[in-house]
């Protein structure tokens, strides 16, 4: 099977880092024009799309924070600046706040809650008017438009100590379904994935040392994940490979979802 974007145009958030980074790369290397937003890191997303256009790709870098509505807007009417179209959203940027539920302040609940849900609905709508205004683009792709939101093996998993990052990936469960059940008839295609533990920041003091054997109880297949594992999945639901993949969410966490505590009977 041979994935090709060319002509497509991809804006991934929070793609400074991480997954979103890995999944920026993964996407211009199949031909993807790409859009790096970042939060705060300007560099090292600015480093990135350096590569890509070095390596024969196009990339931009744009700034803007995925809570705020006015920062959205402007990254979209930036990308239809910059590259005339839009066909692939990666609604990555996400962020973790943890707290005992008796500690948690209000802030940490409306920043996660912001950031992880409220910041995808935001950059989802946005990409669902342009994806309406432009309609399929003959000989580039099946689809009006693809939106894949970055979830959590905690929409599904319950996550003690951390209630308002399962909140909202829950909530991006639902918002993801919700979506694909209202636009999948103006051939628009959403989904979702859902990784278990992959080596970025985010979780970097639970992916090495002895915290990682900890870790690798929960994940039958063995090993933790790479950033690559995910990009790879969001090249293939961003490609008509995936043509008929309508509000699903993907799994990548080596089987943690699986209950693997209750193998031997629970
Ligand atoms: P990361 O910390 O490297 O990346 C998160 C990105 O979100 C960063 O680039 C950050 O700048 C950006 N961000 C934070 N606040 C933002 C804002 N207000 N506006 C725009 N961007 C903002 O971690 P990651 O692991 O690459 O996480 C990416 C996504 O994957 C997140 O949604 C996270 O919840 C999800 N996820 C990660 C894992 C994992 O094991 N790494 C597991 C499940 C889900």
């Amino acid at each position: 099977m041979q994935i090709s974007l060319a002509q497509q145009v991809a804006l991934v958030t929070g793609a400074s880092s991480g997954l979103g980074a890995a999944s920026a790369r993964a996407l211009a290397a199949a031909g993807a024009a790409v859009v790096l937003n970042y939060h705060s890191q300007a560099a090292p997303a600015q480093a990135l799309a350096d590569e890509i256009n070095q390596s024969g790709g196009r990339a931009i870098a744009l700034a803007g924070d995925v809570s705020k509505e006015a920062d959205v807007e402007q990254l979209f009417a930036q990308t239809l600046d910059a590259f005339g179209y839009l066909d692939i959203l990666v609604a990555n940027s996400g962020l973790q706040k943890d707290a005992a539920v008796v500690d948690m302040t209000l802030e940490q609940w409306n920043t996660v809650i912001g950031v992880n849900l409220t910041g995808q609905f935001l950059c989802a709508r946005t990409a669902l008017r342009i994806f309406n205004r432009q309609g399929i683009r003959p000989g580039v792709s099946c689809a009006a438009g693809k939106i894949i939101h970055m979830s959590s093996v905690h929409q599904l998993i319950p996550w003690a100590g951390h209630v308002n990052y399962a909140a909202s990936k829950g909530g991006v469960e639902m918002l993801m379904r919700s979506f694909a059940q209202e636009v999948s008839h103006q051939k628009i295609r959403i989904n979702g994935i859902a990784p278990g533990a992959i080596r970025t920041a985010i979780n970097r003091d639970v992916t090495q040392g002895e915290a990682e054997q900890a870790l690798l109880k929960l994940i039958p297949y063995g090993r933790v994940g790479e950033a690559d594992d995910v990009a790879n999945a969001v090249v293939w639901l961003a490609s008509d490979a995936s043509d008929y993949v309508v509000g699903s969410t993907l799994f990548i966490d080596g089987g943690m979802s699986l209950y693997p505590e209750f193998r031997g009977n629970g």
